[in-house]
């Protein structure tokens, strides 16, 4: 006989036929008479109940069905009698597949914090939020390529080890075979990478764009959407050490058309989570919501997280320069009553409270900040007309801060040169993707969205940590 899922029972597809249902047990009630198993198997938040009589099944029979235990059911798919749910399993076999001892099972009925779920990530997915979260999360994943799909783009796969680490995005993680004890030693008492795997120092890669630079000069249009690493050393609750990162990367494409692309692709995602997890948002909304309670009224969210979701779906995204923005800082009451930590300046990178101020108070909505200081910002991207300023773009969301990063390209290569040198980084080093330039270069712009900060604007989660199954910080790679 074919498993039905729960999420399928519950639509009733198959009500008075015999059904198999395979699962794990979430809680066991009952009485004398009958026993209610509500049972889970990730298909959906909610939990088809499995009814099983006294009569059929003793006391004893039932005895390993307990919470987390996983079982099979076979049963009649029955219009339900009792309130909370519309079908249910009238029982006529209960098999247990594996048992789960309510000792030493670490999840128990009751409401566990998220720091403990952390301590025990191999079993958090077993619960309501996470439940939700990473259904949320694959809905987003497949979204991405969809949006791109139709678009025509090429899905690219960069690569993870990388021997430039002209990036500049942040601290990699070196990759080596060389004993760490006695590694080989050059005449002059360096580590000699020469007699490494690869024959010099490789690292960990912290962005795929300049490979997907090399493919747009081909495709016209690609993404990346993989994972990528930075040593940074951030114990925020938005830095992971290990993250997964959308690249898509245009050729003849502007910093307009970027910003245009990047908006239409975030609205694009979310509304597919909202038409597609609508019960685990609500879930993840009420969570929430009851999370505010313990916050005093002035830290509360104004919007639930529905609301706040549909809103950024049906509103275009404010876009502000840089300039236009530390104007906004310096004017704002905020400033005057000396309230941000970090000073105000025209050439200062912004900082998370400058960032939270422009979204959260000021515009109340994403914004997109375009043409930042040169010098604060990646040696690719493309020198204005002002001398000063590239054409760079973030995105900020309310309540994450930078979701994007992007900017059109500097397609010239003396200028491209020039701001390499400035910044150190050998021509020799980078010669492949400056071919880019030297053979049938054209304008092109792309963006990195940050896929967990995407998952967390989405889910209301607050810590990055736990959008991620395994998340990797600075003293924790456990599981
Ligand atoms: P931030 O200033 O927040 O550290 P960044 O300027 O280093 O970000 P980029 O190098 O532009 O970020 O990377 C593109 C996107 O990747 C960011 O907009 C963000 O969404 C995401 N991102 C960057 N660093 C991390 C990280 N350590 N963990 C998770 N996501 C990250
Ligand atoms: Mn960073």
């Amino acid at each position: 006989m074919q498993r039905t899922k729960v999420k399928d029972l519950l639509q009733g597809a198959e009500v008075g036929k015999e059904v198999l249902l395979k699962g794990w047990v979430r809680t066991k009630r009952g009485n004398k008479y009958v026993s209610f198993i509500a049972v889970n198997d990730g298909s959906t938040i909610n939990n088809v109940q499995v009814v099983a009589d006294a009569e059929k099944f003793s006391e004893e029979s039932l005895k390993d069905v307990t919470t987390g235990a996983a079982i099979a059911v076979t049963g009649e798919l029955v219009a339900s009698q009792g309130k909370g749910q519309v079908y249910e399993i009238q029982a006529t076999s209960i098999e247990v597949l594996g048992k789960a001892d309510p000792e030493t099972y670490p999840l128990q009925k009751k409401a566990h914090s998220l720091e403990f779920l952390r301590e025990i990530a191999h079993l958090r997915f077993r619960t309501n939020t996470f439940g939700a979260v990473f259904r949320v999360r694959n809905s987003l994943a497949f979204a991405v390529h969809r949006f791109f799909n139709e678009k025509g783009f090429v899905y690219m796969h960069t690569p993870i080890i990388t021997a430039s680490d002209a990036e500049g995005a942040g601290e990699m993680f070196r990759v080596t075979t060389l004993d760490p004890i006695n590694p080989p030693l050059t005449e002059n008492g360096q580590v000699n990478y020469e007699e490494d795997f690869f024959g010099r120092a490789t690292n960990l890669t912290v962005s795929g764009q300049l490979e997907g630079e090399l493919a747009a000069m081909a495709f016209s249009d690609i993404y990346t959407f993989g994972p990528t690493f930075r040593a940074e050393n951030s114990n925020t609750t938005r830095h992971l050490a290990e993250f997964w990162m959308i690249e898509p990367e245009m050729a003849f494409y502007d910093l307009k058309m970027n910003a245009d692309l990047a908006e239409e692709f975030i609205k694009y995602i979310i509304r597919y989570a909202l038409e597609n997890n609508r019960e685990d948002i609500e879930f993840l909304g009420q969570r929430l919501a009851e999370e505010d309670k313990s916050k005093p009224q002035n830290e509360r969210q104004e919007m639930t997280l529905l609301e706040k979701l549909e809103f950024v779906v049906n509103n275009d995204f404010e876009r502000v320069t840089y300039t236009d923005a530390i104007d906004i800082l310096l004017n704002s009451n905020h400033y005057k009553k000396k309230k941000f930590q970090y000073d105000v300046k025209w050439g200062i990178d912004l900082q998370s409270e400058h960032e939270r101020y422009l979204v959260e108070k000021h515009f109340k909505k994403p914004v997109i900040v375009t043409d930042y200081p040169k010098d604060i910002k990646a040696f690719y991207m493309r020198l204005n007309d002002d001398g000063k300023t590239v054409a760079a773009m973030d995105i900020l969301a309310p309540g994450i801060g930078e979701i994007v990063g992007g900017s059109q390209r500097e397609e010239r290569m003396d200028i491209l040169v020039e701001r390499m040198k400035g910044v150190g980084i050998e021509e020799e080093a980078l010669w492949w993707y400056l071919d880019t330039r030297r053979f049938g270069g054209c304008p092109h712009a792309g963006f990195g969205l940050g896929f967990e900060r995407m998952v967390q604007f989405v889910t209301g989660m607050g810590n990055i940590r736990d959008v991620i199954p395994f998340p990797r910080t600075p003293q924790n790679a456990e599981f």
